[in-house]
């Protein structure tokens, strides 16, 4: 194979334990999957089910890399969430043999422009700007679900300078793992190296430059990240 232009090199995430690293095929992300967090966009969690969105596979930043503040906003977010790591691909993925399917898993903050986020939801516009940008997607090392099994309930939390921003229990989630996985695959084939970010539980808020945020999930790794 010769390539006109330099090929992109693979983004990958560290695997915990090993020496072997995740190789991201794509990145896709739930949004409205926490009661709570729908209320606080101003959304109803009976009216509006869980949505999907995107980002781009090389959006992961390595867990204590620091993350520069994205240009083209004033109001950029936080979102703490459970990542789910995909071993095995599929279309119209049952929910019983869902499971199956997984990897492992991590925990992941799905950076937003927010202030982005709602000109796109006012204006009929994509999310891309608001969620897909440079660096929009810190992720820990996948534990393998072999080690870990299938978190369903433990908490969820980021602290950002110390003071508590997110808490939550995965047991508030809408939609469990494996709805998700049947729900998304009958949207899109899903491959071996996907992630999906699960959604995020209520206390979004800004972030900005010097801020020190810690987040994790009972069982996980601990996500550390420096806004520079
Ligand atoms: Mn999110």
């Amino acid at each position: 194979m010769k390539y006109a232009v330099p090929p992109a090199a693979m983004p990958t995430v560290e695997v915990a334990g090993t020496e072997e690293r995740f190789p991201v095929h794509r990145i896709y992300c739930v949004g409205r999957n926490y009661a709570d967090h729908v209320r606080e966009m101003g959304s109803d969690p009976k009216r509006d089910p869980p949505i999907f969105f995107a980002k781009p596979a090389d959006a992961v930043v390595a867990n204590g890399a620091p993350v520069p503040y994205p240009p083209q906003t004033n109001n950029l977010h936080h979102e703490i969430e459970l990542v789910v790591a995909l071993g095995r691909g599929g279309r119209d993925i049952g929910a019983d043999r869902a499971l199956d399917h997984v990897f492992g898993y991590a925990v992941g903050n799905d950076l937003t422009r927010r202030d982005l986020q709602h000109a796109a939801k006012n204006g009929g516009a994509p999310w891309d700007a608001a969620k897909g940008f440079d660096r929009s997607a810190p992720v820990t090392a996948i534990r393998r679900a072999a080690e870990v099994g299938h978190p369903t309930s433990g908490a969820i939390w980021l602290e950002v300078n110390g003071e508590s921003r997110q808490r939550a229990d995965l047991t508030e989630m809408i939609w469990s793992v494996p709805e998700i996985l049947a729900v998304l695959s009958s949207y899109f084939e899903l491959q071996a190296g996907d992630l999906i970010f699960t959604g995020t539980p209520a206390g979004v808020g800004p972030i900005v430059r010097g801020d020190s945020l810690v987040g994790g999930i009972d069982g996980l790794d601990t996500l550390r990240t420096t806004i520079v």
